[in-house]
């Protein structure tokens, strides 16, 4: 477990890199934070250490995105899912896989159906363009 703070939105990506470094296939991130704490802004640094070069940016009319990194890179926001039961689990399998790596945000709703997560990071707000971040 590791307590950082970062004071801009680069430095926020960067952890995201750094972060990448350690993933393989398989794995799944859940990013969860306010709205506005940075979890779409580690992930594009994710993204991008990942070898992805489309911009990436939070799903709105979809649950999730899939990028071509040098491995399938998955990014899915389950923001309007929350609170609604009894949705088909089978909605992630389009995102989820074993040869994928998978950034949820929102991820509260999604927890029980993932097998697994290797990596938990929790962003806050911590006044004007300072976030604290908890990986885990
Ligand atoms: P979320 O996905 O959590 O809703 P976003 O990553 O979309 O949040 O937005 C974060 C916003 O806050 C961006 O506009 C970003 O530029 C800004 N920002 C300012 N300081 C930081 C920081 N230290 N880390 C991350 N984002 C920051
Ligand atoms: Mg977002």
């Amino acid at each position: 477990m590791a307590a950082l703070r970062t004071t801009s939105a680069a430095e926020t990506e960067a952890v995201g890199e750094r972060l990448a470094g350690r993933l393989e296939p398989g794995d799944v991130v859940l990013v969860s934070g306010d709205l506005g704490a940075g979890k779409t802004t580690l992930i594009r640094g994710a993204c991008r250490a990942l070898g992805v070069t489309e911009q990436v940016t939070s799903p709105t009319f979809t649950i999730g995105h899939r990028y071509a990194g040098r491995v399938p890179v998955s990014h899915l926001d389950l923001y309007r899912l929350q609170g609604l039961e009894g949705e088909d689990p089978a909605l992630l399998e389009d995102y989820v896989g074993p040869g994928t790596i998978t950034f949820i945000e929102w991820p509260q709703v999604a927890a029980p159906e993932l097998e697994r997560v290797s990596a938990r990071v929790e962003l806050r707000h911590a006044g004007g363009d300072e976030r604290e971040i908890e990986l885990a």
